[in-house]
Formats: structure tokens, C-alpha cells, sequence
């Protein structure tokens, strides 16, 4: 096989590849049948900046050409099988009949101008063998959509309402008290009187909570209406000697924003540390001694995920939880970032022990038992006796 790389262009690993594929297809159909090509054609852009094939004429090819001779074959005949614009001097070469295109329809960008090129990439990969089908209703969504935006704007904007509570003369939990209060995390929007809501949040206490001022809804919060978080006992059992946290109040991060709560600890003589009682709650502490700042495993977990997929910053983060606590400015939440960025490089090195199986050492989980390489993931490639080659692979006559 004959690779063509030209001088000046870094080709992306997309086009390496592609120009492979082709390579393969072509040489195959001057010899026999061709095999069905798998590769798929998709017409958004290149990603990298630097390929500028598609954009810029190439240059002349006198001197711009490097053959490297990978596998010369049979000694007969060299193919050079590489999709490249033929110099003026040669004969133009005709659309390449030898080539096997995929012609199942893409979408359009046109008709889909929101579509993520990576999510198209991967529906392409997926529907090639898929039959063609005749096109539905159900194909154009977003044109059945039009005629309903009124409906969908007029349905957003009841919400901002008691919209079917309005009538309510009692609390939707007791039937005793007014109905003031809703919870915007909770399932239903019903409206009920203080001390109810304070009941039903006691096992969510980062809920968000509005009060109806008889005009509108303004935002409230647990902690302004006196809900405590007792840590060391389970859910409504109540602590003998609870103790404060630092200034009676305490920052949690979690994923629907920043949140200040009252916190207890648990003084009882039985009583954990109080980073023990946070992580007991699934609350990751930002310090150990004295913590004023916790973040929800779920929100660490949460982060650790989006950074697998994407390119969002801690800060970025960071300041969508911010503004998904006040998107004003008007009252900034207290800045954590900090500690934020700290508990998640602690996470991050915390799940690395737990995956490396550190937590069932003998000597002990701690960075004075362990010896280089721990954690290191096993090659499953390698030969490793006992799993992928018999124990006694250095005796055997046939190794
Ligand atoms: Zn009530
Ligand atoms: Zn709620
Ligand atoms: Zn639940
Ligand atoms: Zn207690």
C-alpha cells in the first residue's frame, strides 16, 4: 500500500483515517468485488483548524509529494489510491467510480441547524445499514412545534402562579392553616402552610421555597423560616446536645445551586467528629477541622461526569451554581470556589483509591502501605499468570 502524505499539511487523525479507509476500498475494487465500506461520509466541517483541504486549493504538486512505500505486495503493479486534486497538467480525475459511498441521506444542517456534530457523527455510525423508511410526521418536530409556542409560553408563565391552588382556602398537608407556601424541586406545585413545609423538607433541606406575597411568588429559604439540619441522628430524632456549626450557619454546594442552612452537629458522647458526621450524610467536608463549607456527593460525582464529556471548567460550574441560586446578582451567594475546586481534587484522588481496591488493603488504605503503581490500571493485553496465562506458563513444553 502506497500512503501519500503531503508536506505542509498536518493531517488530522479524521482524514489519516478516512484516507485509509479509502485506500482499502479502492485498492480492493481493481482486484475484486468491493467490500462494503463502513466509513461514512458526514458533512459538517473538519474540526481541526489546520486542515485547510477543503477550504484552500492545494498547492502545485511538483515538489509537494512524499511516497512512503509501507508494503510494496507483489512486486507488480503500485496503486496510489490517495483522494487528492490532480495537478493542471494531468488529466482530471473523474468522480472515482471505484469508490463505495454511503448514499443514505443525512441530515440537513439546514432543516437541523441545532444539532450537535458529535451526537450526528454517532447516528450516522449507527443508522448505515438501516433500511430506508418512508418519512413521517414525527420527522419534523420542530415545525409541529411552531404553532403551539403560544400554548407552551402561556403554560410557562401560568407556573408562575397558583395556577390550579389558586382556590385554596387551606394548606394542601394539614387543611387547617393558609396556603402560602410552595416548593419549586418538589413534584406538584401545591401550596401549604409553613410549619407543613418544614415538615415535608426535612429529608430535603436544599429544596428551594417560595412564598405567594399575595401578588407573586418571591423566593424564601428553609433556613429564613427555621429548618435545622441535625447530622448524627436519623431524619426528626432529635439530638439531646446538639452543637451549632461555626456562626450558626453553613454552606452546602450542590447541584441546583448554593445553599445556607442551619447545621447541628451531634455532641452526644457517642458522637463522630464532625467531618465523620458530614460524610455520613453524604456531605463532602471542604476542611477537617471545623468545616463551614460541604459539597453533595452527588454534585462531585456530578462534575467528575460533565468533565469526562465535555470541557467545562470547575469555574464554569462553579458560576452556573451561582447563578442557579441568584441569576440577579442582586445576592451573590458566598464564594466557595476555593473550596470547591479543593474537595474535588480530594474526590477525585478518594475514587481512584476506591477503584484501585485501596480500601481492602490489609495494611491499610493510606499512602504509607501503599508501593508504586497501585493504582495503576493492569494492561489486559499483557500476560498475567493465573488470568490470562496458566500459573505454571514458565514450565509448560508447549509455552
Ligand atoms: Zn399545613
Ligand atoms: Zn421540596
Ligand atoms: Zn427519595
Ligand atoms: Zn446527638
Amino acid at each position: 500500500m502506497v500512503v501519500d502524505l503531503r508536506y505542509g499539511e498536518r493531517a488530522s487523525m479524521y482524514s489519516f483515517f478516512s484516507t485509509f479507509k479509502l485506500s482499502g476500498v479502492a485498492v480492493s475494487a481493481g482486484v475484486q468485488k468491493p467490500a462494503p465500506s463502513r466509513f461514512y461520509v458526514t458533512r459538517y466541517p473538519s474540526d481541526d483548524e489546520d486542515n485547510t483541504r477543503a477550504t484552500t486549493p492545494p498547492p502545485p504538486e511538483t515538489t509537494h509529494h512524499r511516497h512512503v512505500h509501507l508494503n510494496t505486495g507483489d512486486g507488480g503493479s503500485r496503486n496510489l489510491y490517495v483522494p487528492s486534486v490532480a495537478s493542471p497538467q494531468k488529466r482530471p480525475r473523474s468522480p472515482s467510480p471505484q469508490h463505495q459511498w454511503n448514499t443514505e441521506p443525512l441530515p440537513d444542517v439546514h432543516s437541523h441547524p441545532f444539532i450537535d456534530p458529535a451526537y450526528q457523527h454517532e447516528m450516522d455510525l449507527k443508522d448505515c445499514d438501516l433500511p430506508k423508511r418512508k418519512r413521517t410526521k414525527s420527522d419534523t418536530p420542530l415545525l409541529n412545534w411552531i404553532p403551539d409556542i403560544d400554548v407552551f409560553l402561556k403554560e410557562i408563565l401560568r407556573l408562575e402562579g397558583r395556577g390550579d391552588y389558586a382556590q385554596d382556602k387551606t394548606c394542601n398537608f394539614c387543611t387547617i392553616e393558609a396556603p402560602e407556601y410552595r416548593c419549586e424541586d418538589c413534584f406538584g406545585g401545591k401550596l401549604y402552610c409553613k410549619k407543613c413545609i418544614l415538615l415535608l423538607h426535612s429529608r430535603n433541606p436544599l429544596h428551594h421555597i417560595e412564598k405567594w406575597n399575595t401578588m407573586f411568588f418571591e423566593r424564601t429559604s428553609l433556613k429564613s423560616m427555621g429548618l435545622r439540619v441535625q447530622l448524627g441522628h436519623s431524619v426528626r430524632d432529635a439530638c439531646t446536645n446538639p452543637l451549632s456549626s461555626y456562626n450558626n450557619t453553613f454552606t452546602v454546594l450542590d447541584l441546583t445551586g448554593i445553599h445556607q442552612i442551619h447545621l447541628d452537629y451531634c455532641a452526644c458522647q457517642t458522637a463522630q467528629p464532625r467531618h465523620i458526621q458530614l460524610l455520613r450524610a453524604s456531605w463532602y467536608p471542604s476542611t477537617t477541622s471545623n468545616p463551614r463549607t460541604a459539597a453533595t456527593f452527588r454534585l462531585l460525582e456530578h462534575f467528575q461526569l460533565l468533565t469526562f464529556e465535555s470541557k467545562a471548567s470547575g469555574f464554569a460550574l462553579y458560576n452556573t451554581l451561582s447563578r442557579a441560586t441568584d441569576n440577579t446578582g442582586t445576592v451573590p451567594p458566598p464564594d466557595r470556589y476555593p473550596s470547591f475546586m479543593r474537595m474535588v481534587r480530594e474526590w477525585r484522588h478518594i475514587k481512584l483509591l476506591k477503584r484501585a481496591g485501596r480500601a481492602h488493603n490489609p495494611q491499610g488504605p493510606g499512602p504509607s502501605s501503599s508501593t508504586q503503581g497501585d493504582c495503576a490500571v493492569i494492561c489486559p493485553a499483557c500476560p498475567h499468570p493465573g488470568r490470562n496465562i496458566p500459573d505454571d506458563w514458565a514450565e509448560r513444553d508447549d509455552k
